[in-house]
């Protein structure tokens, strides 16, 4: 198990604020939000970056998915939309290197994004 602060979130060795579980993804509040509503949205399974998303594991990409429409409607944003955003990489300013979903909502979003 590699020393990652989102299986430790996962394990619940660190706590979080968890607003949806399944067996394999877990939601929870971003600890410093850039909306009103912020949820990351992880696999429980220890997964980097998207570019390890290979076909071994479309199931992850589908879990997460599936979690997505889950997570924002207890949140009401169904009616007004929300984002949802993966960093990859440095470029994109990805910190933790445990794949998550932003799902952003509760306010205008703008495009391009910074
Ligand atoms: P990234 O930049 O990798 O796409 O996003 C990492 C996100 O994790 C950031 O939005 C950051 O605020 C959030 N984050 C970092 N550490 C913690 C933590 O210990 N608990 C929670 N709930 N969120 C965290
Ligand atoms: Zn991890």
């Amino acid at each position: 198990m590699p020393d990652c602060l989102f299986c430790k979130i996962a394990n619940k060795q660190i706590p979080s604020e968890v607003v949806y579980e399944d067996d394999r993804v877990l939601a929870f509040k971003d600890s410093s939000p850039q909306a009103p509503v912020h949820i990351l949205l992880i696999p429980k399974e220890h997964i980097a970056s998207t570019t390890e998303l290979g076909e071994k594991f479309s199931h992850v990409a589908k879990d997460l998915f599936a979690a997505v429409p889950k997570v924002a409607s207890k949140f009401s944003l169904l009616p007004k939309g929300f984002r949802v955003v993966i960093n990859q990489g440095p470029h994109a300013g990805q910190a933790v290197d445990h794949l998550h979903l932003h799902i952003l909502g509760g306010r205008q979003m703008h495009w391009p994004p910074g």
